[in-house]
């Protein structure tokens, strides 16, 4: 039985081409550390780490200098870490932030967490019909004592994007923070943070960036880095003989190793995406989910979850199934055609929620640029079976 992975919005796979012989090549030659020895193995790995941030600094359009703006790229183990890192290290007693009803529980639990921690208050912007946070939903529920808005750029779900520019350009009129989820857009759409005004930009390197699992980081505002608390301190290499964390970027927010590994993979992966290009890769991802959309709509018994036109929507689509459990869907799917797909909740509630499909939930399918069109035409073929042997049709 061939084996067809449609689970990307989890991480993708495969990875960029290629990557196990760069990552065994740094594993069997440069495995140490930076900004601690002086040797010239280390150099090296220091200057793959800084082409990783300069690419990084350039794929989010951060800011005009080179030299200044690639230091406000920050690795993490991902999206969950940021948005840890910064709900954490801006909220106080009395503060109150925006968010919106997609959110992945990276958002929503650290909001819940904080509110009962240290009494901060949040507001859930409803998405419309189309499953969309628009902006203007945002903007009635900002109050005197909003101090952020945080927003998921496409929905894990849906594959619904956010109208960032306008969210953005917002908050900046009003003075408030402005966070960005880019967990399953990095590495499809074209994301620039100084056009849509964001101070910070959380980034998984592990799904549409096509790195390896467990890095990822932020980019920050000048504005914001400079209130922004740290909430995770310790050695950087750097002014050791002070007993507080540096002040300096990317040293502020950057203490203990960097995942190394994860950080070439990244740089690797970064090349690979520069060179196929964006438009190419969501081009191929978006004709896939038409195929697919286009394909299982005229069928009764499932309702594919689009979000409108295709072009505002990422290469994810969540199926229910009249009268069959979406676990067992997603089970067959997997046993009998070895299909992968996600079934549930999928780490946001409220996204469900609010588009009516909690607590059941959704078969997801999410396609990368190396699905290819008899795959999707496979997967329509199985699920047609399904819903033949249900319904005897
Ligand atoms: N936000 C969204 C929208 C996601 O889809 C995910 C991954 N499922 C995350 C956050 C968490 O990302 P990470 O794995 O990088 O921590």
């Amino acid at each position: 039985m061939q084996k067809i992975y449609f689970d990307n919005a989890a991480t993708s796979f495969p990875k960029a081409p290629q990557m196990s012989h760069i990552i065994s090549n740094f594993i069997d030659n440069n495995c140490v550390n930076i900004n601690r020895g002086t040797y010239t193995l280390s150099d090296e790995v220091s200057d793959v780490v800084l082409s990783t941030r300069i690419r990084l600094a350039s794929f989010f359009d951060c800011a005009d200098l080179p030299v200044k703006f690639c230091k406000r790229i920050i690795f993490t183990s991902g999206v969950t870490e940021s948005i840890n890192m910064f709900l954490r290290g801006l909220l106080a007693d009395g503060d109150h932030v925006v968010t919106g009803s997609m959110e992945h529980h990276a958002v929503m639990r650290t909001l819940y967490d904080l509110k009962r921690e240290r009494n901060i208050s949040f507001d859930t912007a409803l998405c419309n019909e189309k499953g969309v946070v628009t902006a203007s939903a945002v903007e009635s529920l900002i109050k005197p004592s909003t101090k952020a808005v945080i927003i998921n750029h496409a929905s894990n779900v849906f594959g619904t994007i956010s109208p960032i520019e306008e969210i953005g350009k917002l908050c900046k009129s009003k003075g408030i923070f402005f966070a960005v989820d880019t967990a399953q857009t990095a590495g499809m759409l074209d994301i620039s943070m100084r056009k849509c005004c964001i101070d910070f930009l959380a980034f998984s390197g592990h799904k549409g960036l096509l790195g390896l699992q467990g890095v990822g980081g932020f980019a920050i505002s000048e504005k914001l880095s400079e209130v922004l608390k740290v909430v995770k301190t310790g050695g950087t290499g750097s002014a050791s003989h002070f007993y507080t964390q540096p002040d300096t970027l990317p040293d502020k927010f950057e203490s203990g190793t960097l995942n190394l590994c994860g950080i070439v993979s990244l740089n690797h992966s970064l090349k690979f995406i520069e060179e196929v290009g964006l438009a190419k890769i969501r081009e191929h991802e978006r004709s896939l989910r038409r195929r697919f959309v286009d394909a299982l709509s005229v069928f009764d018994g499932v309702t594919v979850y689009c979000g409108g036109d295709i072009f505002d929507t990422t290469s994810v689509v969540s199926l229910t199934f009249k009268d069959i459990d979406n676990g067992l869907v997603s089970s067959v799917l997997s046993s009998d055609y070895g299909i992968m797909t996600r079934s549930g909740l999928h780490c946001a509630p409220s996204a469900h929620s609010s588009m009516g499909t909690y607590p059941s939930g959704t078969v997801r399918f999410s396609f990368s640029y190396f699905n290819t069109e008899d795959e999707v035409d496979y997967a329509v073929d199985a699920v047609k079976k399904i819903l033949k042997e249900k319904y005897n049709a």
